[in-house]
């Protein structure tokens, strides 16, 4: 089963993804951890990665797609993965469409959190993460709003999408989403 989380930041899915992937034994493959690894061992993509992390832009895509083609070519991803943080715009979903078309994978389901936007901006300015100061909060959502909310209605078409009400305490989230998925892989 290979689910990819969607949602705006400070939706929730590195978190909620956490749960998910101990209860059903799926390879981790979030793209922001990547990142920060790769900054945090001062790669010659972590450091490009960095500067556009820190405006709270998106990383160029022949930086994301590389790391994305690795991560999914080790071998715990055979197993199904969750994916957090890729794809965040139409050529990135395309493109990753392709790469698992040349592997004969595919995305089994994408879980939706949605959260209204008041609610996003006060968690991520409690969060205290180095991107999240208000200027850069601002950015990420401007970027989300731009690039990452038309994979909703892409998800949708492809019958893949699975809405989940991200509002509320981290529990009653976690409970829905394992319900949906429940019924998603009872069905699989
Ligand atoms: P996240 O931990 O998912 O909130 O990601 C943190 C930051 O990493 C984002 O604000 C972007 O700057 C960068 N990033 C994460 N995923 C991607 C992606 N798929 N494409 C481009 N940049 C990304």
């Amino acid at each position: 089963m290979n689910i990819i989380f969607l949602g705006a930041p400070g939706s929730g899915k590195g978190t909620q993804a956490g749960a998910i992937i101990d209860r059903y034994g799926l390879a981790s493959v979030s793209m922001g951890d990547m990142l920060r690894q790769a900054v945090s061992d001062n790669t010659s993509a972590g450091k490009t990665a960095n500067e556009f992390m820190s405006a709270g832009k998106l990383v160029p895509d022949e930086i994301v797609v590389k790391i994305i083609e690795d991560r999914l070519a080790k071998s715990d991803c055979a197993n199904g993965f969750l994916m957090d943080g890729f794809p965040r715009s139409i050529v990135q979903a395309k493109v990753l469409d392709e790469m698992l078309n040349r592997t004969n994978k595919k995305i089994d389901h994408v879980v939706f959190l949605d959260v209204k936007e008041e609610e996003l901006v006060t968690r991520l300015k409690g969060r205290g993460r180095s991107d999240d100061t208000e200027e850069t909060v601002r950015a990420r959502l401007q970027v989300y709003r731009q690039n990452t909310e038309p994979l909703v209605e892409y998800y949708k078409s492809l019958s893949l999408l699975r809405h989940v009400d991200g509002a509320g305490d981290l529990d009653s989230i976690a409970s829905r989403i394992a319900n949906c998925l429940h019924n998603a892989f009872a069905t699989s």
